[in-house]
C-alpha cells in the first residue's frame, strides 16, 4: 500500500515534538483524522448548521438528510438490515452504557452476564451499575491471549441474562471469534454484544455474518470524529427496551399524565444529537472504504511482524503480551524491570507517541501479572520507517534504562 499517496491528508502526521519528527503510535486510543472529515465539519458548521428534525425550514432539513444519509451508510458499513437499527451515541463507552441501562433493567435480579477477561472498563463497569445482584462471569484466557471456549461454554447457566465480549482486546490485539461466541451463546438463547472499538479500524464488519445482538463502536478510532459512537441493535431487541434518557427527539407526544415514545432509533436519541459530527463520521468512512480493508489489513500485518521481530531480536529484556494468532496490530510490552511510565516518557522525548499504564484493563493486567504496560499501536498511515525510528529510540530507551 502506497501510503505516501494518503499521509498528506494527515496533517498532525507532518509535525514535529520537542524538535523530532513524531512518530504516532497511539493509534489505538485515537486515529488521526484526514483533511476531507475536518472539512466536511467546517462545512457543516458554515453552511448546513440548523437543528435536525425540528424544522420546516430548508437548512433544517438539509442538515436532518445529511445526519441522515450517514446513518444510512453506517448502516452499510456494517451491514445492518435496517437503518432503524442504527442509534447514535457519544462513543462506545455511551453505547455500552446505553444496553446496560435500558436491556438491564428487562433481566431478572442476579442475573450473570459474561465477559471476558481482557474487557475493557467500557464493558465492565456499565454491567456493575446494574445491580440488583447482577454478577459476572468471566471467560479466561491462555498465556498467550486465546480466549478458553471449553470454559466460555461451561460459564452459562438458566441465570445467564447476556454475553459481552470484546471484538478485538485493546492491549493484546487479540482478535476474538466473535462469530463463534454467538453461535454458543445464542445456543443458550442468550443474546450477545460485541465491542468493535478496536476492530472497525482494521477490518471489515458485518453485523448479520456475525450474528451479534449489539455492536458497539467509536468513530475517533476510526479516523472520524470525536463524540459520535454507533450502537447497532437487532430491531426485535430494541423494540423491547425502555428508552434510556428522556427528553425531546425521544417521544412520541408527551403529557403531563402519559408518555409515549418515538419509533426506533430515535427513540434512543433523546436531545439534539451531535448532527455535525455525525455527518463527518460519514466522510471517514467514506475515506477508510476507499482506501480499502484488504490494503489495510496487509499494511498492518506487516508492519506488525516488522516490528515485533526487530523488538524481540533487538530490545534486551523485552516481553510482550499477546500473540494471538492473526493478532491486530496492538503491542504492548514491557523492558526489563522498567517501569512503563519510564519508557514513554524517554520515548516521547524522542517523539515517539506511545501509551502506558493499564489501558482501562485493570483486570487484564491482574491476569497478566503487571501493573500496566507500554502500548505501540498501529493505523494504516504508518509506515516501515516510523518502525525503525521507534526501534532506534527504543534500543536507546533500554540502554538508559537497563
Ligand atoms: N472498548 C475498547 C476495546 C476500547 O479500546 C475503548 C477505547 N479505548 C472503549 C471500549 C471505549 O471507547 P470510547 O472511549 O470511545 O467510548
Amino acid at each position: 500500500m502506497d501510503t505516501a499517496s494518503f499521509r498528506n491528508d494527515f496533517p498532525a502526521l507532518d509535525r514535529t515534538v520537542y524538535g523530532k519528527p513524531l512518530i504516532y503510535l497511539d493509534n489505538t486510543a485515537t486515529s488521526q483524522t484526514p483533511s476531507c472529515v475536518v472539512e466536511a465539519i467546517e462545512h457543516a458548521y458554515y453552511h448546513t448548521k440548523a437543528n435536525v428534525h425540528r424544522g420546516v425550514h430548508a437548512l433544517s432539513q438539509e442538515m436532518t438528510l445529511l445526519q441522515e444519509k450517514a446513518r444510512e451508510r453506517v448502516r452499510g458499513f456494517i451491514n445492518a438490515s435496517h437503518t432503524s437499527e442504527i442509534i447514535f451515541t457519544r462513543g462506545t463507552t455511551e453505547a455500552i452504557n446505553l444496553v446496560a441501562s435500558s436491556y438491564g433493567r428487562l433481566i431478572p435480579d442476579d442475573a450473570e452476564i459474561i465477559v471476558s477477561v481482557m474487557e475493557h472498563h467500557a464493558d465492565i463497569v456499565p454491567w456493575q451499575l446494574i445491580g440488583r445482584g447482577v454478577t459476572l462471569r468471566v471467560i479466561p484466557m491462555d498465556d498467550s491471549g486465546v480466549l478458553d471456549l471449553d470454559a466460555y461454554r461451561k460459564l452459562f447457566n438458566e441465570k445467564t441474562a447476556l454475553v459481552a465480549v470484546t471484538h478485538v482486546s485493546n492491549v493484546l490485539g487479540t482478535v476474538n471469534p466473535v462469530e463463534e461466541l454467538v453461535r454458543e451463546a445464542h445456543g443458550h438463547g442468550v443474546p450477545v454484544l460485541i465491542d468493535g472499538a478496536q476492530a472497525v479500524s482494521h477490518r471489515p464488519v458485518d453485523v448479520q455474518a456475525i450474528g451479534c445482538d449489539f455492536y458497539v463502536f467509536s468513530s475517533h478510532k476510526m479516523y472520524g470524529p470525536t463524540g459520535v459512537g454507533v450502537l447497532y441493535g437487532r430491531r426485535n431487541l430494541l423494540e423491547k427496551m425502555p428508552p434510556y434518557q428522556g427528553g425531546g427527539e425521544m417521544i412520541g407526544h408527551v403529557s403531563f399524565e402519559h408518555t409515549t415514545f418515538a419509533e426506533l432509533p430515535f427513540k434512543f436519541e433523546a436531545g439534539t444529537p451531535d448532527f455535525i459530527d455525525i455527518a463527518a463520521f460519514h466522510r471517514a468512512i467514506d475515506y477508510v472504504s476507499s482506501v480499502g480493508y484488504g490494503n489495510i489489513e496487509v499494511h498492518e500485518r506487516e508492519l506488525l511482524e516488522y516490528a515485533t521481530g526487530r523488538m524481540t531480536e533487538e530490545i534486551p529484556g523485552v516481553r510482550i503480551f499477546g500473540n494471538a494468532p492473526g493478532k491486530d496490530a496492538i503491542i504492548s510490552f514491557l523492558v526489563g524491570d522498567s517501569h512503563p511510565y519510564d519508557v514513554g516518557m524517554l520515548l516521547d522525548k524522542q517523539g515517539i507517541a506511545v501509551r502506558t499504564g493499564h489501558h482501562c484493563a485493570q483486570p487484564l493486567m491482574h491476569r497478566l501479572g503487571v501493573e500496566g504496560v507500554v502500548r505501540a499501536s498501529f493505523a494504516m498511515y504508518n509506515t516501515r520507517d516510523e518502525v525503525d525510528a521507534f526501534i532506534t529510540a527504543l534500543r536507546r530507551t533500554a540502554a538508559m534504562l537497563l
